[in-house]
């Protein structure tokens, strides 16, 4: 379970992020919105006969229902504003030539317009079409575009505002700074979370990475960014917004995948994500490719896809629950946004709701709300790897130990006391202590009390010797001990301990040890101090037992 200093901060960072994302974007937006009527193109039309007959316009149907086609569209009222310094703002959306006319208060009109290859001259952040009024004399008192090809997916005229141009100005910047602030963070992330992975080589990290990248490409066609730089026709803007938008769901999908423990998807629930990419991909690809042909069909199967991705999110949660995955609560957190917002869009796109300046707009938000948190569930995810490998190292350092560690005594076995002793640097002292006619007691006491005995003689060398010296059993009741010379130890100090050391059945027990030093750098250095120590131990064993023998430093011994 994450620990509640953890959720608490990445919360706290969320909330931040909202308002930091909302509170510039309330002020950036401005304007005053216009309502529009709508009229078919019949032949033989002409504007100013339009501004005359307002029976034709229809003023309730919602945009959309009219299908794709040419149209006039009526802004009947305008607020009283000079034609001097004040623009038309209108969202982006897919046709071939929009004329603006404009009839001021004097009877004159005037017009302006754009086909969709000059939209980028006109594009202002957000993807937000701004035409200046000319300018007059008189006010304007109403407008008329005439709309040819829509392909009135979202609408045919939508969003339409009249806007001061200096306050449109301040707007810009605002979002110029806000579209900044996403990108530097995104690029960041993008440079952070690859050198993390460069370290890390976790699968969920290159996904991540290329979550922000798509993020940042739809940023840069939504935005208009694109338009506004490179005058691309504004369809083929929309063609690459199409796409980027399906890639950053699919890979956040991916990323998602990637960034859950496996079991979680294990199931349905992988081919079913597969065929949710698939799809995303499939009709994004399609429109991009196809359109306007076939929008009518791909798109409601392109806004299904996201559908399918937001219903998709349920079993996942479910499953992440159920599975109790470290990550549920980070993930949750993360896409919370993108997938409110999506719902919203979804809406719109079946028009069930009407588009407005806000489920455009509160992309970024969101984005930048999931790229970051996202950012802070691949540290503590970090967090969680870090922590399962102190726990490894830590089952691996038992495991050693268990190995090297002589089961009965618990003292070093004969191999992890070589590995150890051989190459100790200066000179060193080496003790042999082996029990004396240890067969008959075990003849005496039974094999078990014998057991007894070599433990209670383990117990007793240990307490004999300094921290730094080296104790184990090296043969059935043979031990060595190893210390540097300066330590002071000496065979008869332990000899002594050992004399004390009150025994299983208050069996009388004895041993001989057999003690020389010199040099333990090398395996032949081993060779001749255990050959010298030996033969020490093998004199105590022959003048009576129960005695050591110290022949002091080993080139006097040889
Ligand atoms: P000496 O004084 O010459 O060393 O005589 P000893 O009987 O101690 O020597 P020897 O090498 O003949 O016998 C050692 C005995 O130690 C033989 C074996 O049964 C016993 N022994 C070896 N390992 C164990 C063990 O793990 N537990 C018990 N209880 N006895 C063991
Ligand atoms: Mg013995
Ligand atoms: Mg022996």
């Amino acid at each position: 379970m994450p620990d509640a200093g953890w959720v608490r901060a990445i919360a706290t960072i969320a909330l931040v992020l909202l308002g930091f994302v909302v509170a510039p974007a309330a002020w950036a937006r401005g304007g005053t919105p216009l309502a529009t009527c709508i009229a078919r193109v019949q032949p033989g039309d002409a504007a100013r006969a339009m501004f005359a007959s307002p029976a034709r316009f229809d003023c309730r149907t919602p945009q959309t229902s009219f299908g794709g086609g040419d149209y006039w569209v009526l802004a009947p009222r305008l607020p009283q504003m000079a034609s001097a310094g004040t623009s038309v703002r209108t969202g982006s959306v897919w046709q071939h030539r929009v004329t603006l006319y404009i009839r001021y208060a004097d009877g004159a009109v005037r017009q302006t317009g754009f086909t969709s290859r000059t939209t980028g001259r006109h594009l202002r952040l957000g993807a937000i079409i701004q035409l200046p009024l000319p300018a007059h004399a008189a006010p304007p008192v109403q407008l008329l575009w005439h709309v040819e090809r829509s392909l009135n997916l979202r609408g045919i005229v939508i969003g339409a505002t009249l806007v001061d141009d200096a306050d449109a100005a301040r707007g810009e910047v605002v979002t110029a700074a806000l579209y900044a602030t996403f990108a530097g963070m995104c690029l960041a992330l993008l440079i952070y979370n690859l050198a993390l992975w460069a370290a890390l080589r976790q699968r969920f990290q290159p996904a991540y990475c290329l979550m922000v990248l798509c993020l940042l490409a739809y940023t840069s066609t939504s935005s208009g960014l694109v338009g506004q730089l490179t005058g691309i026709d504004n369809n083929d803007r929309l063609r690459l917004n199409y796409l980027f938008l399906a890639m950053s769901a699919a890979t956040a999908l991916v990323f998602a995948r990637a960034f859950f423990e496996r079991r979680v998807f294990d199931g349905w629930l992988r081919p079913t994500s597969d065929a949710v990419i698939a799809l995303l991909l499939g009709t994004a690809g399609a429109y991009a490719l196809c359109a306007p042909r076939f929008a009518a069909i791909i798109d409601p199967l392109a806004t299904s896809s996201y559908l399918a991705l937001v219903l998709l999110v349920v079993p996942i949660l479910w499953r992440a629950a159920r599975q109790r995955s470290n990550y549920l609560w980070i993930f949750a957190l993360a896409w919370g946004g993108p997938v409110i917002l999506a719902i919203f869009r979804i809406a719109a796109a079946f028009n069930l709701i009407h588009w407005n300046f806000w489920i455009d707009n509160s992309t970024l938000g969101s984005m930048a709300m999931e790229a970051v948190l996202s950012s802070l569930g691949v540290a503590y995810r970090i967090r969680l790897l870090s922590l399962e490998r102190d726990d490894w190292r830590q089952q691996e350092s038992a495991a050693r130990t268990l190995a090297d560690t002589d089961p009965l005594t618990g003292l070093l076995n004969r191999r992890a006391f070589l590995d150890r002793a051989i190459g100790r640097e200066g000179e060193q002292m080496l003790l042999i202590a082996d029990i004396d006619h240890f067969k008959a007691i075990n003849e005496t006491i039974g094999h078990d009390g014998g057991d007894e005995v070599l433990r209670t003689i383990a117990r007793a060398l240990r307490a004999a010797v300094p921290p730094d010296a080296l104790v184990a059993r090296i043969g059935g009741e043979e031990f060595a001990i190893v210390a540097p010379l300066p330590s002071g130890l000496k065979a008869a100090a332990v000899l002594e301990r050992l004399r004390r050391e009150r025994m299983p059945h208050d069996v009388a027990v004895t041993a001989s040890i057999g003690a020389c030093f010199g040099a333990l750098l090398r395996e032949a250095d081993w060779q001749a101090m255990y050959r010298c120590a030996d033969q020490a131990l093998f004199e105590a064993k022959a003048k009576g037992r129960d005695r050591a023998h110290d022949v002091g430093a080993l080139a006097r011994a040889a």
